[in-house]
């Protein structure tokens, strides 16, 4: 009712979750919240070609379209938009929207192009879908501080709403890229999470007090796991992405994320973990 009020005034808010597809539990997540704080909510699926390095796993991407439509119908999404390359790329393309600084860490360093392929694939769909709110998942939380940042200084009049991380049961970060881990390597890359759950108790009980305190653990952890090797085990400063110094006291932070990429065979994961400092009441 609310919405047919909303469209008839004109006054609608559209709700926007873009995705690669193949969706599971932290996509239905962003659905959800895009369902309760706007009147339509859009989905995109698209494996967007130019995100992906030349030796990375786009043509092996899994993809279910009619499944996915089934699970944007169930969470109750309006319009599902599922571009072709060709659509979203007609040839000859000459313009990319690179953001700069952040993109050169994490994420950005081990994938060159991978951020100017992010930022120019959400640019034109943030044209085509024109929502007042985007919703992106923390799994990805370089991506949603790079969006902030390029909302933020290309003034485009849009709301970016992060959402929490959405875990198996035994920990594990849901991914559309899970399905390629052998049951072996499934189980080893429960050390991502056990190792960020480490992280978080070392800061809090004050057992870990520097940047390399917290970078020895998460070897140590990760080290464990068999097949694991460590592309970054890493914490900086959140949303600025500023790597912190070793001897750096993590106290001086109010806000730090702990990031992780680990590759298990030839599959590449990424967790992470945000530790803030929370307002202490005043006992006066
Ligand atoms: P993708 O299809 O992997 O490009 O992801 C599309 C959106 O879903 C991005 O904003 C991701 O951060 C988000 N997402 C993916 N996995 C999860 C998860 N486990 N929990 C929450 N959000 C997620």
């Amino acid at each position: 009712m609310r919405k047919n009020q909303a469209i008839r005034s004109g006054e609608a808010v559209v709700g926007f979750v873009p995705t690669m597809g193949y969706l599971h539990q932290g996509h239905a997540s962003l659905m959800q919240a895009a369902r309760q704080q706007s009147d339509i909510v859009v989905l995109s699926i698209f494996v967007n070609p130019i995100q992906f390095g030349p030796n990375e796993d786009f043509d092996s991407y899994p993809r279910d379209e009619e499944r996915d439509v089934e699970t944007a119908r169930t969470e109750g999404v309006d319009i599902v938009f599922i571009p072709s390359v060709q659509e979203m790329y007609p040839q000859p393309t000459q313009t990319t929207i690179a953001v700069s600084g952040i993109t050169e860490r994490l994420c950005g360093a081990s994938r060159p192009g991978h951020f100017n392929g992010v930022t120019t694939v959400v640019s034109k769909l943030f044209n085509i879908v024109q929502p007042q709110k985007a919703f992106f998942g923390m799994k990805d939380a370089q991506q949603v501080a790079v969006i902030q940042q390029m909302v933020h200084d290309l003034n485009m009049p849009i709301d970016i709403v992060p959402c929490p991380i959405v875990r198996e049961e035994d920990g594990l970060a849901l991914s559309s890229r899970n399905v390629y881990l052998s049951t072996e390597l499934r189980e080893e890359a429960l050390v991502l999470s056990q190792a960020l759950r480490a992280a978080q108790e070392a800061v809090d009980s004050g057992t870990a007090v520097t940047a390399d305190d917290i970078r020895r653990l998460l070897r140590e952890h990760i080290g464990t796991a068999a097949h694991a090797v460590i592309d970054y085990a890493e914490i900086q400063a959140f949303p600025s992405l500023e790597p912190l110094a070793g001897d750096e006291p993590l106290q001086a932070y109010e806000d730090l994320l702990i990031a992780l990429a680990v590759k298990f065979g030839k599959t590449r994961l990424i967790d992470n973990i945000r530790i803030q400092k929370m307002e202490v009441p005043s006992l006066v």
